[in-house]
């Protein structure tokens, strides 16, 4: 079989892309990334390392909370990478529409789940320790969304509101109320999360159910 010159000059070619756009790939993600090749999925970070773009109202690092406890001694927002990448995702989406996430909750020790069992034995309100929650596996977000100026979207009740007014399924509420619902869940969803029904605002990232429950804690200054 013998090779043209064309074909020859092709086959050349189609080397030197090869041989070359790898390098420049590696070169650019070394650049542009130099910690997302080394951590794992699974590990613990903080949020606000991988983006400034959330708003904080860390409920269970204050007294306004159902428990009227402060549970945490500061607020921190730690999440296990994976669930940190799809959350970055999800807000850079909302951002689009003018809009950005704002955090009551993240990741949750164990030992604070326990602290929060001791204060409300109940599992309509608080996962049992026994068992643990997704917010101990660092898979878990109570969010809400806020405008460009930090007023919050309308979402029918308060955060961590037990009644069924904070129901997805829950129906009878004004209409930009469940507009502003279907839209948070919808975008959530679309970035790799699972919704729950009785809470407007907690999601669980899909992959995230299985990982382990955790205590490590964070440090404060
Ligand atoms: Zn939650």
């Amino acid at each position: 079989m013998t090779i043209n010159t064309s074909s020859k000059f092709r086959f050349l070619l189609f080397f030197s892309i090869i041989l070359f756009v790898p390098t420049v790939k590696a070169q650019n993600e070394a650049y542009s990334e130099p910690q997302s090749q080394e951590i794992a999925d699974t590990t613990f970070v903080n949020l606000k390392d991988y983006s400034k773009d959330f708003v904080y109202d860390m409920k269970y690092a204050t007294e306004d909370n159902f428990l009227k406890a402060k549970v945490y001694d500061c607020a921190e927002c730690l999440l296990r990478y994976k669930t940190v990448q799809a959350l970055v995702a999800a807000n850079k989406e909302f951002m689009k529409n003018g809009c950005k996430i704002k955090i009551y909750d993240c990741y949750r020790p164990l030992s604070i789940q326990k602290k929060m069992w001791e204060i409300v034995s109940n599992p309509e309100y608080v996962a049992d320790p026994k068992k643990g929650s997704i917010h101990n596996r660092g898979g878990a977000v109570d969010i809400s969304l806020v405008y460009a100026d930090g007023i919050e979207l309308e979402m029918g009740t308060k955060f961590d509101f037990f009644g069924i007014q904070a129901s997805h399924n829950y129906k009878k509420l004004p209409v930009p109320v469940i507009a502003n619902r279907k839209y948070l869940k919808s975008i959530m969803i679309k970035n790799g999360f699972n919704s729950f029904d009785s809470e407007w605002w907690h999601y669980n990232l899909k992959t995230g159910l299985k990982d382990k429950v955790s205590n490590q804690t964070w440090k404060c200054d």
